[in-house]
């Protein structure tokens, strides 16, 4: 069918019910690709409602992972999801905290821009949060639908003024212009074996009693619903059955828009709202879900990092693997080994049955030491080694230690006083005191030296790479470092930043300051994941100690 021109944008709005943690997301996300492959250009938003300013300054144990956007804003996990799944860029009005929501009122209330009105949740907090809604359509042209998620959980008295402003926004464009969809949980009692509704029905006159009533219901459920059941929860929530649609646990989560589309979601939704679009082609997803889901090999990476008990801080890391695997036709199994533990036992203990290791980006001192033991181990021992921000941090102060004989050298980030600062302050950092937004963020450009691992695995020259950093190679031990066999294989395009490190004598062996896991994509895996994973493999292939079956030494989290 023909694409006709949309008037102008429509909203979805996807509202959380019961619980926390149960894929709001990433069934946003999953609804924006079906809405895409369906030949829609869809623009997605996350509504948060903390009143920090940006997620940078929180830690990972309480919010997961900050994701760093090109245009260097430091948001929310879920957006990493939305890049994911639509595979567009998204930039810093995609995620919109209560924080930038007061600030914005607060400081037009002080330059006296209200003209001595008494200022208020509503409509000036209700009114600025619409104005940032709608202001995501105009990102670009011709955006027929925005999917902005509200964060938080129907009931949390800081969600409420996010609430009401959709619910007017309802209002104000019409009906058939906005759809609002409630994922809730439809729990099993294991004790009566069966599903129970209950939780649903409440959650759903929450959202009434404020004045929104959805439309369609996500319901996440260990078990399909029968029809009975979405009978049940259509009388009592007021939808109409087909509108009751199941969102079962799946074994990958690119499996969620099939499942989606499976219940006839975006059917539903195109319907509703009376969008002219094409049918459906999921063909090329559904190809790399097979290759995620049936790969013939397997390879273990370890990642020794510092938050290793709350995954979600490494959640693209993590991302990144199941593309990269999949393109190496290999599951990656990740063992979780925390810096201070290979303190305790020692590297070799922990490490000597992976095919490869990972170090993760981080801040601070703690299990520093680890990381650079661990480091040490699969130098020395010719294991594939991929070092991101910090982990290309440590694995400068490996090499300045242990091979360059520069004893005690270190991060002036750990030790201030270092006599030998191998990764100091950047200049323009050294003045600021002011933790939120001090940090080189955002993409940046990079050049790369011909014939190294880095050229090989992009196949170009130039990159543009995101960032999230404060300290850097210190330029004055370059030519000791590359004497001893360094190898500075990017810097940025003046010549004064080294952005990727590597080793001469090493089959694999990559630092770099920047976070490739940001812009890894399912359909596109990120060349530096893609070529450490095949360079794993191929460890795996020459080194007989490397069986799967032996890793009970192996100290993890999760297996
Ligand atoms: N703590 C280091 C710095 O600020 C590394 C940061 C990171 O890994 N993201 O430079």
């Amino acid at each position: 069918m023909i694409k006709v021109e949309t008037p102008r944008a429509k909203y979805i709005f996807v509202t959380g019910g019961v619980t926390s943690s149960l894929g709001k997301g990433i069934a946003a996300a999953s609804l924006g690709l079906l809405l895409k492959c369906r030949g829609l250009k869809v623009m997605m938003q996350k509504l948060d409602p903390y009143i920090n300013v940006d997620p940078g300054t929180m830690n990972p144990y309480q919010h997961g992972e900050v994701y760093v956007l090109d245009d260097g804003s430091e948001t929310d996990l879920d957006l990493g999801h939305y890049e994911r799944f639509i595979g567009t860029d998204l930039g810093a009005v995609h995620n919109v905290t209560s924080g930038q929501v007061y600030h914005a009122v607060i400081s037009r209330e002080r330059r006296g821009d209200y003209l001595g009105a008494t200022v208020q949740v509503i409509p000036h907090i209700t009114n600025e949060i619409k104005s940032r809604i709608r202001a995501v359509a105009d990102v670009e042209k011709d955006v027929d639908v925005v999917i902005t998620e509200i964060g938080g959980t129907v009931g949390d008295i800081e969600s409420q003024p996010f609430l009401e402003a959709i619910r007017q926004l309802g209002i104000e464009e019409g009906r058939g212009n906005v759809l609002f969809i409630h994922l809730t949980l439809v729990p099993y009692l294991e004790g009566t074996g069966e599903l129970k509704t209950k939780p649903t029905q409440h959650s759903v006159k929450a959202l009434r009693e404020i004045g929104i009533q959805p439309d369609i219901l996500l319901c996440r459920s260990p078990r399909p619903l029968s029809k009975d059941i979405k009978e049940k929860i259509a009388l009592f929530c007021n939808v109409p059955s087909e509108a009751v649609i199941q969102d079962l646990n799946c074994e990958s989560i690119y499996e969620v828009p099939l499942l989606f589309h499976t219940e006839m979601l975006d059917n539903l939704v195109v319907h509703h709202m009376n969008l002219w679009c094409k049918d459906l082609d999921l063909a090329k997803w559904e190809t790399i879900v097979d290759k995620i889901k049936y790969p013939a090999k397997k390879v273990k990476i370890a990642i020794c990092g510092k938050y290793i008990q709350l995954k979600d801080a490494y959640k693209s890391i993590m991302e990144s693997f199941v593309h990269a695997g999949a393109e190496n036709d290999a599951r990656v199994e990740l063992f979780w080994v925390s810096s201070e533990d290979i303190k305790k036992k020692g590297a070799e203990y922990h490490l000597k049955d992976v095919d490869g290791l990972l170090i993760p980006g981080g801040f601070g001192e703690r299990g520093i030491e680890g990381k650079i033991e661990a480091i040490q181990f699969v130098r020395e021992e010719k294991i594939p080694f991929l070092g991101i921000c910090l982990g290309m941090q440590c694995a400068t102060i490996e090499f300045a230690r242990n091979v360059s004989g520069l004893e005690g050298a270190n991060s002036t980030e750990f030790e201030p006083e270092t006599e030998h600062p191998v990764i100091h302050l950047m200049e323009m950092q050294k003045k600021i005191s002011d933790k939120g937004g001090t940090m080189r963020l955002g993409a940046y450009p990079c050049l790369l030296e011909k014939s190294t691992k880095s050229a090989e695995a992009y196949g170009i020259l130039e990159l543009s790479e995101r960032h999230r950093h404060r300290y850097e190679f210190n330029n004055d031990y370059r030519k000791l470092f590359q004497e001893k066999g360094l190898v500075l294989a990017g810097l940025s395009p003046d010549g004064k930043l080294v952005e990727i490190i590597e080793l001469k004598d090493h089959p694999w062996f990559v630092g770099v300051q920047f976070h490739p896991e940001l812009k890894s994509r399912p359909d596109n895996a990120h060349p530096l994941f893609r070529d450490f994973i095949k360079a794993c493999l191929e460890y795996q292939s020459v080194d007989s100690n490397s069986s799967i079956e032996s890793t009970q030494n192996v100290d993890t989290i999760d297996k």
